[in-house]
């Protein structure tokens, strides 16, 4: 058999603990038989880090804006825990973060829907995408704790030194106060990201805040998608037969609950980080949930949602077997490649790319499946398969 051939490589970003297994196992068994498989390869693993004081993470993030195509596997953010465990000459900062600072993108992340792990709620037909905003409001705040009485000012200062001011809080007692801010042009990335995203993928996109409340910050973030929407959008979205729609927050959470899902739901910051979990967990698994970071200038960096699933590895270091789930890892993959296949016209690789998630579906449809699965599903007598052997049932229906 004739392997499919690429053209141009697909960055490979590397990872640790079980997933950096995983990883290996995948490659072997699922890619490397089928695909002349061409990637530029980057060890974002911790220790490998460490050796290039972080220039690695750094390097792999530019060489995405080169390809424009990466596939990340999961990678260990350090603690003081770490620091000891790996000898660490810094606490180096999340690769994720470093990554999405140099590509400035958005991250999307859709459930992956299969028979035999049913929705907690029972409306819910095709899986919801969750578009969070990366930057700013409370992960970007400034906090104090008052002490007692007292007045709190926000004061603007122009760079002429002209100065505007608003009263807080004219406080009788001890308090707390906290400062947010946001910056337009991110506001207006993380809008296209999700625009460019809905066209892709052929879903509606929903976007909400709660702009009655918050008449100055969370309204600009409205305008901002909608001018937006008007200027470059309206007509491509038209064509595509899908549709913007912008809900309070409210209103989006309680439409959600009655839906049949099949769309994007874009949230600000802090909204994207408590729904995505939400949505991950009503679906069945964290360990079914793929991630893809999209930049407005059009590079996609795919990964699982999960982490390196540290409890597994360190089972498997001494010997004993493990059942970790590799779907979301595969669908990472799967995501790359079809993308690669997509900016290449590379027909052969995207049609891989079906049948590998093809594959894996089938594999669990069948009863075969990792204990997290077993676990949930509502297929009668599932067969627990261990880490290796999963991989192997979906190479054999390949
Ligand atoms: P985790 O996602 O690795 O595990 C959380 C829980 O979910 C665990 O109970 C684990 O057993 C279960 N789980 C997750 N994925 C699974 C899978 N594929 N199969 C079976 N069970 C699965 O998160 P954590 O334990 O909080 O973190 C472990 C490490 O991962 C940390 O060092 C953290 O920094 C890192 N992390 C990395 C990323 C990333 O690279 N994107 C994301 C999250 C955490």
């Amino acid at each position: 058999m004739d392997k499919i051939k690429m053209t141009t490589p697909i960055v490979e970003m590397d990872g640790d603990e079980m997933t950096r297994i995983l990883w290996a196992m995948i490659k072997k068994d699922l890619l490397e038989p089928f695909i002349d498989l061409k990637t530029e390869y980057y060890d974002l693993g911790l220790e490998h880090r460490n050796e290039t004081n972080d220039q690695v993470t750094i390097d792999s993030a530019n060489a995405t804006k080169k390809y424009k195509v990466a596939v990340k596997c999961a990678t260990i953010t350090p603690n003081a825990a770490r620091m000891k465990e790996y000898d660490l000459k810094e606490m180096w900062k999340s690769p994720n973060g470093t990554i999405r600072a140099i590509l400035d993108g958005t991250v999307f992340r859709a459930p992956i829907v299969v028979k035999g792990i049913e929705p907690n709620v029972k409306s819910w037909k095709a899986p919801i995408a969750i578009a969070r905003h990366a930057y700013g409001d409370v992960y970007k705040g400034v906090e104090m704790k008052i002490p007692g009485a007292g007045k709190v000012e926000l004061v603007y200062t122009a760079e002429n030194g002209t100065q505007t001011k608003e009263v807080v809080h004219e406080f009788d007692g001890p308090g707390i106060v906290q400062g947010l801010h946001n910056v337009n042009k991110s506001i207006e990335s993380f809008a296209r990201s999700c625009f460019n995203y809905a066209l892709d993928t052929k879903q509606d996109l929903w976007f909400s805040t709660k702009d009655t409340i918050s008449k100055k910050y969370d309204h600009t973030f409205k305008d901002i998608f909608q001018e937006i929407y008007d200027a470059e959008y309206k007509g491509k979205f038209e064509a595509a037969g899908i549709e913007y729609f912008y809900t309070l927050i409210d209103d989006a959470v309680a439409r959600v609950m009655k839906s049949e899902g099949g769309f994007i739901w874009a949230c600000k910051n802090y909204d994207g980080d408590v729904m995505s979990d939400m949505i991950s967990s009503a679906f069945g698994s964290l360990a079914m949930m793929t991630s893809v970071l999209v930049s407005p200038e059009g590079y996609y960096e795919y990964e699982a949602a999960h982490g390196t699933v540290q409890r597994h590895y360190y089972k498997h270091l001494k010997g004993e077997e493990t059942s970790t789930n590799s779907v979301a890892t595969i669908f990472a993959w799967t995501g790359a490649l079809r993308k690669r296949g997509e900016m290449d016209g590379n027909q052969e690789l995207m049609a891989f790319a079906d049948k590998l998630e093809k594959a894996t579906l089938d594999t669990i449809e069948a009863g075969e499946m990792t204990k997290d699965l077993a676990l949930i599903t509502t297929i009668e007598n599932p067969t627990v398969l261990n880490s290796k052997e999963f991989i192997k049932a979906i190479a054999s229906r390949l």
